[in-house]
């Protein structure tokens, strides 16, 4: 149990383990794993800190600031994050800091709709989330990837926190890491890992946060109020599948509008709730998710074939479903298109109909061939279906 008299403490004994870290002869660079969340704030907040600290000679490492926008982030984070993104490049240049921004997406063949609309995945549930791999881990592994390659060798700074949840805590100490120490990434080699905030407690991070203003300008109180209104956490910056068991988990947290691993997305309901200024168009963004929802749990929207062509039963005989019909991809789309209208807001990308456009064309030339296949053996595709 820890004491709210000791946050001073604590952050103090935080301050001194990156100010050593940091000071180190090697010129590996500094890669900051930032969400807009509430951690990594803070750990953005001191990695500031120290590196303003460093006295002209010391180590000058380069410093990089990572996010991650899935395309289909609720779009009040998104906005978020990226209006911080554009303060804290502006203020490191002014400042003379070597902070670099990068902002990472999935590549266009890999993204929500793309998979949704054009290949027919089905939204993801819990046993198919075939999201968090391509929309988050795999763009963002490869930025520090390239930077690895760049300069040989990185140090990736998470703002993960033993008492975030019970798996998390297990997760960390099965895995040895500690406030102090480097960890080795577990696909990455040479990029090694330091998770200073491991030992704060929730509440300590929001002591921290609001007794202080960013060093970067401005204030916390646009996340203050996002979280308090959300009343969530964060989806964070997913960089491993370690990580990703609280990516779209039922505790409270923003993450892709369209989650569908959730059943109910309570902080996008939280904001409603709270009567937020953009109260309409979150609505309509959570009615858009709760149709996904329907649309997936009725197997006539569905091929009886997978997308390769086989036919899958389960043991007790009765048939898994395939991806969503072209029909029905249609019509997704079109309501999609109608919810932009509505709401004023880009959801999908010209980049991605085109892709979508391209799989559809090829998509109908398998079912057409399809099609005169089980007709010249004599079967009725229909009672496929059954
Ligand atoms: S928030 Fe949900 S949809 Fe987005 S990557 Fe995580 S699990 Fe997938």
């Amino acid at each position: 149990m820890t004491s709210s008299s000791d946050v001073p403490a604590r952050l103090a004994a935080v301050r001194e383990t990156m100010y050593t870290e940091f000071a180190r002869e090697h010129e590996d660079p500094w890669i900051v794993a930032y969400s807009g969340g509430k951690d990594s704030t803070l750990l953005l907040h001191l990695v500031w800190e120290v590196a303003a600290a460093a006295s002209p000679g010391e180590s000058r490492r380069p410093i990089y600031i990572v996010s991650n926008d899935t395309l289909v982030e609720s779009p009040l984070v998104i906005r978020h994050l990226r209006q911080s993104l554009e303060v804290i490049r502006e203020a490191a240049r002014a400042a003379g800091l070597p902070i670099t921004v990068k902002m990472t997406e999935p590549c266009i063949d890999q993204t929500f709709w793309v998979n949704v609309i054009g290949r027919g995945y089905i939204p993801p549930t819990r046993n198919f989330r075939w999201c968090t791999d391509r929309m988050k881990i795999a763009p963002t592994n490869d930025l520090i990837r390239k930077l690895v390659i760049a300069h040989q060798r990185a140090v990736l700074l998470v703002g993960t926190r033993k008492s975030e949840s019970q798996t998390r805590g297990r997760a960390m100490t099965q895995r040895g890491v500690t406030a102090t120490t480097m960890n080795p990434h577990s696909t990455i080699p040479d990029c090694r890992m330091f998770a200073p905030l491991a030992d704060l407690g929730d509440d300590d991070v929001w002591k921290i946060l609001m007794q202080r203003r960013p060093p970067w300008g401005g204030t916390h109180r646009d996340l203050i109020t996002l979280y308090r209104n959300a009343g969530g956490g964060e989806c964070p910056l997913v960089l491993s599948k370690e990580d990703a068991p609280s990516c779209g988990t039922t505790s409270p947290r923003f993450g892709c509008w369209t989650c569908t691993v959730v059943q109910k997305d309570r902080s996008m309901r939280g904001l409603i709730d709270a009567g937020h200024e953009d109260e309409d168009m979150l609505e309509a963004l959570a009615d858009f998710r709760e149709w996904l929802i329907a649309l997936r749990e009725d197997n006539r929207n569905r091929l009886p074939v997978r997308r390769d062509g086989r036919t899958k039963l389960r043991d007790d005989g009765t048939r898994v479903f395939g991806p969503f019909t072209l029909e029905v991809r249609q019509t997704i789309l079109d309501r999609l298109r109608a919810l932009e209208e509505q709401i004023g807001e880009m959801l999908v990308q010209s980049a991605e109909i085109e892709v979508i456009d391209d799989i559809w064309r090829r998509d109908r030339i398998c079912e057409k061939g399809r099609l005169s296949f089980l007709a010249s053996v004599g079967v009725d595709p229909e009672h496929m279906s059954a």
